[in-house]
């Protein structure tokens, strides 16, 4: 999605969430401790932010820009770098690599019960043109410095853990989409950045898309997914606040928005005698605008993209065409805000002697929530080693909303300086960093030992 879009929505996220107080579970919050505490001495493993750092900067070669980010799109020879350098990583720290058929790179550490379903825990190392070098790189050099923290501290886990690097995630979040059955026949076909289709892409990086259902997982086949990954926002860095948990992934909804008068010349028609379609689309973006801020909730309604036909200073339009983009974590209220901006919209057209109409294009993805008794999980793992945290949805489409379809998923966040993404100029902490590895490490542990099957229910 464009960065600005995703800025302003964050933005605007921001600063209703921050009028809401924070409310702690603090009962589920002890009885998952209690349940699921941790071993002696074990809240004194540590991360290690030089270690991360470095591994940070060693994989920003791959793809550097002379701006100082990275442009290492989806199966181009720089992402071809990168995923040789993480497998390095991953078989250093003793996993099992594999790279199964959607191109995904998974290394495996067995568990002491190891037909038990495994841990997943992960993100994705290739980037958007002139991107940056924290998207997907913290949760892939996180899930790899968790395995460096049990390595050290030998601690075997009951559950096989996997490391994961998705395929693909920014052009379309290809890799986990495969990995839950939903990467479609169409979607191969599409020409990614690098040239290749996705399809000749997770060919070239060493999967198999004739077999993508080897790569499928189902409900069961995993015992929890989690992944760490930069807000990308700024919420968590003007709150200064150290980890962000993730409610759910919001759900997105895009809709054409034709608007019909009559065109008609602008120097003989008088004011009062206009079917102006621009006139009533101008009305339209305002209610849009207003429904959403008025309703109680954290939805955004946004038009992004206008043009008026015929598109002369001396014709009234007589056709507008524009968009109209719904995010929320709820599709019940994505749907009242519809409904209510659809209500307005009849008004306004026959106010106007005009006509609206709505098209919904193919595009939306549900909300994808995450699995409440992991917030809780997270929350306490952030507590337990002494950081700040506040729960929070992502406005932008991650790895773990496909993960959340077949398994009980978490989403951990830590501050984007700035809230800058998507852009050379991001960046996050050594100490952001290894905050968000000691909270993903404690929360493998938490779900290891068995805090899923703690019910929380408030
Ligand atoms: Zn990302």
């Amino acid at each position: 999605m464009g960065l600005d879009t995703y800025l302003r929505l964050q933005k605007r996220m921001g600063l209703m969430i921050g009028i809401r107080i924070l409310v702690i579970p603090i009962i589920a919050i002890a009885a998952l401790l209690g349940f699921a505490g941790l071993a002696l001495g074990q809240e004194k493993i540590s991360a290690s932010p030089a270690r991360m750092e470095d591994r940070i900067n060693a994989l920003s070669h791959f793809g550097a820009t002379p701006k100082g980010g990275v442009s290492r799109v989806a199966f181009s020879n720089a992402d071809l770098e990168g995923r040789a350098y993480i497998t390095e990583l991953m078989q250093s720290a003793h996993l099992e690599v594999r790279i199964d058929a959607a191109g995904n790179i998974l290394g495996r550490r067995s568990g002491r019960e190891d037909g038990l379903p495994p841990i997943l825990f992960g993100s994705h190392i290739d980037s958007v043109p002139g991107g940056g070098n924290y998207d997907g790189d913290v949760g892939v050099i996180g899930a790899i410095e968790v395995i460096e923290l049990l390595n050290e501290n030998n601690i075997e886990t009951r559950h096989p853990l996997e490391v994961v690097s998705f395929t693909d995630e920014e052009g379309g979040l290809s890799g986990s989409r495969a990995m839950v059955g939903k990467l479609s026949k169409e979607a191969l076909e599409v020409v990614s950045h690098s040239g290749m289709t996705i399809g000749e892409g997770i060919r070239h990086v060493g999967g198999d898309p004739d077999r993508l259902d080897l790569a499928l997982k189902n409900p069961g086949d995993l015992a929890a997914f989690i992944e760490l990954h930069i807000e990308q926002g700024a919420i968590l860095y003007e709150e200064d606040i150290d980890i962000g948990v993730v409610e759910g992934i919001v759900g997105i909804r895009w809709w054409d928005v034709l608007i019909d008068g009559m065109a008609n010349h602008a120097g003989t028609t008088p004011m009062n005698r206009r079917q102006d379609a621009m006139v009533t689309a101008s009305k339209l973006v305002l209610s849009i605008n207003r429904i959403a801020n008025e309703l109680e909730g954290r939805q955004v309604a946004t038009v992004g993209r206008i043009q008026a036909f015929p598109g002369a200073p001396n014709v009234i339009p007589g056709r507008v065409a524009m968009s109209l983009e719904i995010r929320d974590l709820d599709a019940e209220k994505m749907q009242r805000v519809f409904d209510l901006i659809e209500d307005e919209a009849i008004r306004i057209a026959n106010a106007g002697s005009t006509r609206i109409h709505f098209e919904e294009l193919d595009v939306a993805s549900p909300p994808a929530p995450t699995n409440h008794v992991m917030r809780d999980i997270i929350a306490s793992a952030a507590n337990q080693i002494g950081l700040t945290y506040r729960r929070m949805p992502s406005g932008a489409g991650h790895d773990a909303q496909d993960l959340a379809l077949i398994a009980p998923t978490g989403m951990i966040f830590v501050p984007s300086v700035g809230g800058i993404s998507h852009s050379p100029e991001e960046f996050t902490s050594a100490k952001d960093m290894a905050n968000g590895a000691n909270v993903l490490l404690h929360t493998v542990l938490a779900v290891d030992s068995g805090a899923l099957d703690v019910s929380s229910d408030p």
